[in-house]
C-alpha cells in the first residue's frame, strides 16, 4: 500500500451565498469568499484531482459564476509551488465536469483523464435543467477514460460514484497517513456541513436523494474528508 501526500491548491475566489453551500441550510443573504480547488496527490503516481476554472476574463468566463484569480493562482504556478511540473502530471481525475473543476485540462499534455461514464454521457447529451454550471464546449475536448461506478484505479486509489451535484459526480479515496482520505468534489463544499448532525450534502443539486445516498456511502469508508470548496482546507490556518 503507498502513502500519499495530499497538497490542495488554491485556484481562485467564488463569491456565493453560504446558504446555497449547505444543503438544508437556512435562507441567508450573507455571502462568503471560497477557494476553487484542486488537489495534488503524490505516492507511486503523480495525481491531480480537478484542474479548476477558466481564466476569469475569457468568454467562457462570462457564462460562469464570476471568480478572481491571481498569477500564482493559475494551474501551472500552483503545481510548481506544490513541487510538480504540469507535463509530470501523469493522472487527473475529475470529480465531475463543471467550469470550476474541469477547465484546464488542455495545460496537462501527458495525463489521462479519468471521469464516470454518466458524466461523460451527460454532457453529449445535457438537458436543460441540469446544465447550469457546464461549458459543454470546452469539456468535450478532453479525451476521457471512462469509469463505470465505483472502481480501484490504482493501488491506494480508488473512486466512488456519487451522484446528486451532477449525475456522474465522483469522489476519490486515498490512503494516506491519515487514513482513507476521501476528496469528495462538490458532494461536500464545506467541512462543517459534514460535521453537522446528520452530516449535510451540498446545497446545489440535481438530485437530492441521490445525493443523501451518496453521502451515506462517503461516511462509511472516510477516516478524512477533503470538500469542494473550503477555506480551512489551505494555509494558514491549519491546513488539511
Ligand atoms: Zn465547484
Amino acid at each position: 500500500m503507498t502513502l500519499y501526500k495530499i497538497t490542495p491548491l488554491h485556484l481562485g475566489t467564488i463569491r456565493r451565498r453560504k446558504s446555497n453551500m449547505i444543503l438544508d441550510s437556512p435562507p441567508c443573504d450573507a455571502q462568503g469568499d471560497f477557494p476553487l480547488l484542486a488537489y495534488y496527490l503524490e505516492g507511486t503516481h503523480r495525481i491531480l484531482v480537478d484542474t479548476g476554472g477558466n481564466p476569469p476574463e475569457d468568454p467562457y468566463g462570462q457564462k460562469a459564476q464570476p471568480y478572481t484569480r491571481t498569477p500564482e493562482q493559475e494551474l501551472p504556478r500552483a503545481l510548481r509551488a506544490a513541487g510538480v511540473a504540469p507535463e509530470d502530471i501523469e493522472i487527473v481525475i475529475l470529480t465531475h465536469l463543471h467550469w470550476d473543476h474541469a477547465a484546464n485540462n488542455h495545460l496537462l499534455p501527458n495525463a489521462r483523464f479519468y471521469c464516470q461514464r454518466a458524466e461523460y454521457e451527460f454532457i453529449q447529451n445535457p438537458t436543460p435543467e441540469a446544465s447550469m454550471g457546464y461549458e459543454f464546449e470546452r469539456v468535450r475536448k478532453t479525451r476521457y477514460e471512462l469509469v463505470d461506478g465505483d472502481a480501484r484505479l490504482f493501488d491506494s486509489v480508488s473512486v466512488l460514484l456519487t451522484p446528486g451535484h451532477t449525475k456522474g459526480g465522483q469522489c476519490v479515496v486515498v490512503d494516506t497517513a491519515e487514513g482513507k482520505t476521501v476528496l469528495t468534489g462538490d458532494l461536500i463544499t464545506l467541512r462543517e456541513s459534514y460535521r453537522m448532525n446528520p452530516p449535510m450534502p451540498n446545497g446545489l443539486c440535481i438530485d437530492r436523494e441521490a445525493m443523501l445516498d451518496s453521502l451515506k456511502k462517503v461516511k462509511a469508508v472516510s477516516d478524512r474528508i477533503l470538500p469542494g470548496h473550503d477555506p480551512g482546507v489551505l494555509p494558514p490556518g491549519g491546513g488539511l
